[in-house]
């Protein structure tokens, strides 16, 4: 009956953290490219004799070398991200003050890194913010053509990136929910109860507001599905799991936990309402009628409240014993 729980990989916690991790790396590529990127356009603009560029590139790549040195040794950056990425858009506007159209070639890559490091909305604010003054330079000199064109392409490009942004951040939402969920019942899988878990249970030692769980288990299923056959089966699953998250609190969460076997965990609920609770369930359940027939299945639940000196398996093992002396009393019972 009781499932040996596997070593949490946490997968859930890693889908989403994976996208801060890409921008961490991409933002560490960002700070050390700078370094190289900068070194020769400081020596080329002092060449040049414009020594207020050369000046506020070399202070630009003095940040930027202190900033990855911070990096590299895990401490802690020297300004906030968004700061240092608004630094390199007013840079951008002041080269094409100094420089003219040919600057403006660098506003594409940035927009990319904006969108790339940024949250959606700040990423379009700080796009919208370079660009409308880069249009104003450009328009004061007089090239009308080109300022439209400049407008225009800026504006297909964030356009087209805020589409391919959405549908990215849709795709992973789903990748995460495939990640979460039982694809037969939708209702959460064992590998997000393992995160969840850990997390009511940190909760738990903050707090000290009781915690329960009810592994819920069908009598006799393997008869229904030998009696039904495996799709009747199957489907008794699914209205097994549309009546609970029917009829529980907002705060309860429901997790498959084995072929029939679910657990629901009850926040700030302690042993006894835990078996008022479980009694409701066992009776609302008893109201599934089998396929064409007028008899239902049921369902025995064990309950157990998480003590302090228990672990995950402990807890589960608790409720385990509870649904084992519900078997034994004779199946469609509650024990603690
Ligand atoms: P008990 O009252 O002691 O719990 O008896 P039981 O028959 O419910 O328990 P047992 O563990 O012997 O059988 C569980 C059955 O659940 C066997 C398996 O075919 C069925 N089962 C597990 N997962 C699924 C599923 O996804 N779909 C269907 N249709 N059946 C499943
Ligand atoms: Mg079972
Ligand atoms: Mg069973």
């Amino acid at each position: 009956m009781l499932n040996k729980r596997p070593k949490s990989a946490d997968l859930i916690v890693k889908v989403l953290k994976s996208s801060h991790l890409d921008e961490d790396f991409f933002y560490k590529t960002l700070t050390f490219t700078c370094c190289f990127f900068l070194t020769p356009f400081s020596f080329f603009w002092l060449l040049k004799g414009k020594f207020m560029l050369a000046f506020i590139q070399g202070l630009a790549l003095i940040f930027f070398c202190c900033n990855f040195r911070q990096i590299i040794n895990n401490q802690p950056e020297l300004l906030p991200r968004s700061i240092v990425l608004a630094f390199i858009g007013s840079q951008l506007i002041a080269l094409t003050f100094y420089e003219g159209s040919s600057a403006t070639l660098w506003t594409y890559p940035l927009l990319s890194i904006y969108f790339f490091i940024l949250p959606i909305k700040q990423a379009n604010f700080a796009a919208i913010s370079i660009a409308i003054p880069i249009s104003y330079l450009l328009s004061l000199s007089g090239d009308v053509i080109f300022t439209i064109r400049y407008m225009s392409s800026i504006t297909a490009i964030l356009l087209t990136t805020n589409l391919i942004v959405i549908i990215n951040s849709n795709l992973q939402q789903e990748l995460v929910n495939q990640s979460i969920r039982d694809p037969l019942t939708h209702c959460y899988n064992r590998r997000h109860m393992d995160a969840i878990f850990e997390h009511s249970i940190r909760l738990f030692k903050r707090t000290a507001a009781p915690l329960s769980l009810l592994l819920i288990d069908i009598d006799h299923f393997k008869k229904v599905n030998d009696q039904f056959g495996h799709i009747v089966g199957d489907d008794i699953l699914r209205q097994l799991v549309a009546t609970i998250l029917g009829h529980k609190r907002a705060s309860d969460m429901l997790f498959r936990y084995g072929g029939e076997e679910f657990i629901l965990l009850l926040p700030e609920v302690n042993s006894a309402d835990a078996l008022l609770i479980a009694d409701k369930h066992r009776l609302l359940l008893s109201k599934i009628l089998l396929p064409d027939t007028n008899k239902a299945f049921t369902v025995s639940i064990g309950v157990c409240e998480f003590k302090p000196a228990m672990s995950v398996d402990d807890w589960i093992k608790g409720a385990d014993d509870g649904l084992y002396r519900a078997k034994r009393g004779g199946r469609n019972k509650v024990c603690a």
